[in-house]
């Protein structure tokens, strides 16, 4: 047995380190949570209450109904809990040295420093993609994935609301590239406030970006709100998470995904008269 394993295997059987064990865990979920719910319910009170009337307008299909809304935060609960204790197994690893999360900005360079935040993105986003590719295989999806697909018409509460394997999955899977590079703690940080914040962007309901966004040769390769939410409305097609490219590469991307996102981008009516009028003035 490998000397780690043996250092595991003896903090297992001691009942202090399961209750140390126990505190990180409530830590992790109650800070990662706060976060959570405070992005969350900051995104779903502003567009879905305070601006309801006013974005209507860019609603990209239909409101998410009361009973989906309700069913997507006990969901998330649980995926929180259970990245708290992803959480919590990554800093037994650090303990023994498996996983190194530095402090010092500059232990690994500055280039490094600056590289870390975009490796890691466009890793996770990778990951997804081959990953959300299986959960749309027949079995998956009626086992596991199709939690997630409840939500036809999703809101911000979608982003964390999955099926407990997928909650590991997604939680898990990226985040074994840090047995492989060391991460600065910020740049983690950093990490995990894009991760809640595109998520919910994208099953906001609402496409909130500019005109023009999906049709622009640079930020066309991101992903918009449109472009998860037709993912949602269909179970087909856009099964990217932060860019476009591989949906793209692979021929998965919805055909009518330009089209609708123009669509939900129209100048609202009043506006779009006015601007009418203005350049008829002005010819
Ligand atoms: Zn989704
Ligand atoms: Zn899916």
């Amino acid at each position: 047995m490998s000397e780690w394993l043996q250092d595991l295997a003896t903090a297992l059987g001691n009942p202090e380190a399961w209750q140390a064990l126990r505190r990180v865990l409530t830590m992790f979920a109650v800070a990662e949570g706060w976060q959570y719910a405070a992005i969350t319910f900051g995104f779903w009170f502003a567009l879905h209450v305070l601006l309801r009337k006013r974005l209507a307008h860019r609603l990209i299909s239909g409101w998410p109904r009361p009973g989906d809304v309700r069913r997507e935060i006990l969901y998330s609960a649980s995926s929180l809990l259970l990245y708290s204790a992803g959480a919590a197994a990554i800093l037994g690893l650090l303990a023994v040295g498996r996983v190194e999360i530095y402090a010092e900005p500059l232990k690994h360079g500055l280039a490094w420093l600056l590289l870390s935040l975009p490796v890691l993105i466009v890793w996770q986003d990778l990951c997804f993609y081959c990953t959300h590719r299986l959960m749309h295989t027949r079995w998956m999806f009626r086992h596991i994935h199709g939690v997630h697909h409840r939500s036809r018409e999703p809101s911000p509460w979608a982003a964390y609301a999955m099926h407990p394997v997928e909650a590991m999955v997604n939680g898990g899977v990226p985040l074994l590239a840090l047995g492989v590079v060391p991460v600065q703690e910020q740049v983690l940080g950093l990490f995990v406030l894009h991760q809640v914040l595109r998520n919910v962007h994208g099953h906001a309901a609402i496409e909130s970006l500019p005109r023009g966004f999906a049709r622009h040769w640079l930020w066309g390769r991101f992903t918009s709100t449109t472009h998860h939410h037709l993912h949602h409305e269909t179970a087909q097609g856009n099964y990217g998470l932060w860019f476009t490219w591989w949906d793209r590469v692979f021929g998965t991307e919805r055909a009518d995904y330009l089209q609708r996102f123009d669509a939900a981008t129209v100048l609202r009516p009043a506006r779009a008269e006015a601007a009418v009028a203005g350049s008829a003035g002005a010819t």
